[in-house]
């Protein structure tokens, strides 16, 4: 059995957050940040409604094209500061970006939508006490 020291887990962690969508969530963020030092709180709001509203599963924005859902949850990431919204944590990775995680409240798989609304912005801590209780099969 492996015994895993710290930064080897947290690492570890990383790793499978960077395996589904790393470096496009990396483009997205860079995006936003750029974008957003033009926009405010009501235009970010504005723009997650459209996205929303999106019918497509691809968006294209200034020329290149992401899955509407991560352009979504960086948006909304973004909205909500990079900040637990249970705890208020916020963590600082090396490269002076955040490290946040989105949590559905009521699962895809159950016909939750990826909405505002429906999207919670949650450290990991507080995204396992979140979700473990409610998933059955883990
Ligand atoms: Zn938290």
């Amino acid at each position: 059995m492996a015994v895993y020291q710290g930064q080897e887990l947290i690492s570890g962690y990383l790793q499978i957050e960077n395996f589904e969508n790393g470096l496009e969530q990396q483009e997205i963020e860079h995006s936003v940040e750029v974008d957003s030092v033009k926009i405010d709180k009501d235009d970010l709001y504005n723009r997650i409604i459209e996205c929303e509203n999106e019918k497509t599963e691809k968006i294209t924005i200034n020329g290149k094209t992401y899955k509407r859902h991560n352009y979504l949850m960086v948006q909304i990431k973004k909205y909500r500061d990079y900040k637990c919204q249970f705890c208020s944590t916020t963590i600082l990775k090396a490269n002076g970006n955040y490290y946040i995680e989105a949590c559905h409240i009521k699962p895809k798989t159950e016909g939750g939508k990826d909405i505002l609304d429906n999207i919670l912005i949650l450290c990991p801590n507080c995204h396992k006490l979140f979700e473990y209780p409610l998933k059955k099969s883990w």
